[in-house]
């Protein structure tokens, strides 16, 4: 008996545009376009530059140590306060809700680079920047973004509330409050505040693609070389901190998201932010990896770039119990079983 197998095995995927996120990047493409001729052939007064820019910084706050390092990695703790605070940068930064952001991210975290990977490097560079937004997921993700965990997430009342009532907000906060600002506080036209404020919103986007996409690209991968993640400086300046993607897809749950070194002291103004409120008693229990596991690591899976590398290779031919010259990190955490 002859079996079919070619109609079993066989999975076309067919690509759908959704629509709806269709619909809303023509707008912020239209948008944007408004604001580069208001740039180009418009008198814009010298506050609203100021005032685009900070919005600027508020909306990639709510992405970096909002969505990112406090909601989807619980990288350190906060007070209710600062929570909706956090909210509302992100609101403000436009990209989806809290919840949606969360849900897309951890499945990226759990299955990066594979099918199941929303926005997976697996369909190229275009995919992971913009068409996994604009396309359905494949089934395999779909059904990856149903089952991750989500229970902190839908037991908290202020993300409930974004999300039920998202398009107000999202056409208050997002679009009219910084167009209105330059309008009421300095008699900007609304159709600078507006088209300003579209340039604001496309930059806080192109954080968001910088970071699914060109942080998996080409470059140094010091932590992980298994992986597509990448570090880089320059990117690291654009998405306030967030450009050592090698080392955070190491160490996800570290609230600094690099090892702030050199230059990421100064380019990584998420962790200046975080660090700023933990000074004012505002953020506490901030978790990050101890130079010990980063050293293991950067040995075991690191592409050899990282000076720590042959380190602790060197470091690690000491060991034992009982050696006088054993870390003493190591002999702590041989001490307590841990890793
Ligand atoms: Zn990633
Ligand atoms: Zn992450």
């Amino acid at each position: 008996m002859e079996i079919n197998t070619k109609d079993v095995t066989e999975k076309k995927y067919v690509i759908k545009f959704v629509w709806p996120m269709v619909m809303m990047a023509l707008f912020i493409v239209i948008g944007v376009t408004i604001g580069i001729y208001c740039m180009t052939f418009k008198d814009v007064r010298g506050p609203t530059y100021i005032f685009t820019f900070g919005a600027f910084i508020v909306g990639g706050l709510g992405l970096g140590p909002g969505a990112h390092r406090y909601f989807c990695h619980r990288s350190f703790k906060t007070n209710r306060a600062v929570k909706i605070f956090l909210i509302f940068c992100q609101q403000l930064s436009g990209i989806r809700t809290v919840s949606m952001w969360v849900r897309v991210h951890r499945t990226h975290h759990k299955f990066a680079d594979t099918d199941k990977d929303p926005t997976s490097m697996k369909y190229g560079l275009l995919h992971a920047a913009i068409g996994w937004f604009l396309i359905e997921q494949t089934p395999e993700c779909k059904r990856e973004l149903e089952r991750i965990y989500m229970d902190d997430i839908t037991a908290d009342s202020d993300l409930n509330f974004q999300l039920k009532y998202y398009p107000i907000l999202y056409v208050l906060i997002t679009i009219a409050l910084p167009t209105i600002i330059p309008y009421y506080f300095w008699n900007e036209t609304i159709l600078i505040g507006f088209g300003l404020n579209m340039i604001r919103y496309g930059l806080n986007i192109y954080q968001q693609i910088v970071g699914n996409s060109f942080l998996h690209w080409n470059g140094r991968k010091p932590y992980d070389k298994t992986g597509t993640s990448i570090d880089n400086d320059f990117y690291n300046l654009i998405t306030l901190g967030e450009g050592y993607h090698n080392f955070h897809h190491a160490f996800p749950f570290d609230y600094r998201a690099n090892e702030l070194f050199g230059i990421a002291h100064i380019t990584s103004l998420s962790s200046l932010f975080i660090n700023l409120l933990a000074f004012f008693g505002l953020i506490y229990d901030r978790k990050f990896a101890p130079r010990h596991m980063i050293a293991r690591r950067v040995a075991r899976t690191g592409d050899g770039s990282h000076i720590l590398s042959s380190t602790y290779l060197k470091e690690s031919k000491l060991w034992d119990y009982g050696d006088p010259d054993i870390n003493p990190d190591d002999e702590k955490d041989m001490k307590n079983g841990k890793l």
